[in-house]
């Protein structure tokens, strides 16, 4: 897709599979299976859905899908699929090589959005992007460095630590601006600071929202947060403000666990959004 002089591609990782009630939080299983069926272990197909943005001669990558290190139990216990390819392999489609990538944005590092950061080299992790600068926000990176008894799970040092020894990080103090178009903006609640990434050019406007809204469901109805979100209240406001954000624009917004609505506009009735797809 192309936006305004920016060019877009909603690169797939995979799918796989994660528990109902994690993805819906506190909301109920007679509600949500309506929305979204489980299979007979309770679990609902999920995108990896990543971004590669190209602006001003900088190829972006957004997010980074689970990755390549998985042992094959735990890829079993998540019943991750490659039925399109991984990451890796739909980069080499568009033609474009590792060495490439000039910058990786993480939204958070959970480890469905920064596995694929670092590749096991010789049984070693180490950074799958070798020319790319990781951007990170400085909170976020602290909060997976020093986890408390509920967040360890959901951070691993593989996915992180190379990226220092090599000089690749880079720490973000707040919301910066990568490009003249491309920018990322702290959009609080998954994690205190998660981010999402705003593109903006010719009169167009995109937004990478990450897991504050990881599909067009969670940003239909402000309650409907996951069972992850470590701050769900800041979460709901984070949203609401988004909303409102992205109906006044006109934003496609891509969904970065969406299964069959990866990138929408959203549309609003009285009280009620909903998002179509393009
Ligand atoms: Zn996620």
């Amino acid at each position: 897709m192309r936006l305004g002089n920016v060019e877009c591609s909603v690169l797939s990782d995979g799918e796989w599979r994660m528990d109902g009630g994690a993805i819906f939080g506190v909301v109920p299983k007679t509600l949500w299976e309506k929305v979204l069926p489980a299979d007979e272990l309770n679990r609902v197909p999920m995108a990896l859905n990543c971004l590669l943005v190209i602006s001003q001669g900088k190829r972006i990558l957004v997010d980074t899908g689970f990755g390549r290190k998985l042992l094959p139990k735990k890829s079993k216990i998540l019943a991750l699929r490659h039925d399109h390819g991984d990451l890796l392999d739909n980069l080499g489609h568009l033609g474009y090589a590792p060495g490439d990538i000039d910058i990786v944005i993480n939204t958070h590092l959970h480890p469905d959005h920064c596995g694929g950061n670092t590749i096991l080299r010789d049984g070693v992790p180490v950074p799958t992007f070798p020319n790319a600068q990781y951007w990170i926000q400085r909170l976020e990176w602290a909060d997976a460095c020093y986890p408390n008894e509920r967040t360890r799970n959901t951070y691993l040092t593989e996915n992180l630590l190379p990226l220092r020894e090599t000089g690749q990080l880079r720490l973000l103090h707040g919301d910066a601006r990568v490009t003249d178009e491309v920018r990322c903006v702290v959009t609080r609640g998954h994690t205190r600071a998660h981010q999402s990434v705003i593109i903006e050019s010719g009169g167009e406007t995109s937004v990478f929202l990450g897991d504050l809204a990881a599909r067009a469901v969670h940003l239909e109805r402000l309650t409907w947060t996951t069972a992850f979100d470590t701050e769900p209240l800041e979460t709901l406001e984070t949203k609401r403000a988004m909303r409102d954000w992205a109906l006044e624009r006109h934003a496609l917004l891509i969904f970065v666990h969406g299964v069959n609505m990866p990138s929408g506009y959203l549309w609003k009735e009285g009280d009620n959004f909903w998002v179509k797809a393009p």
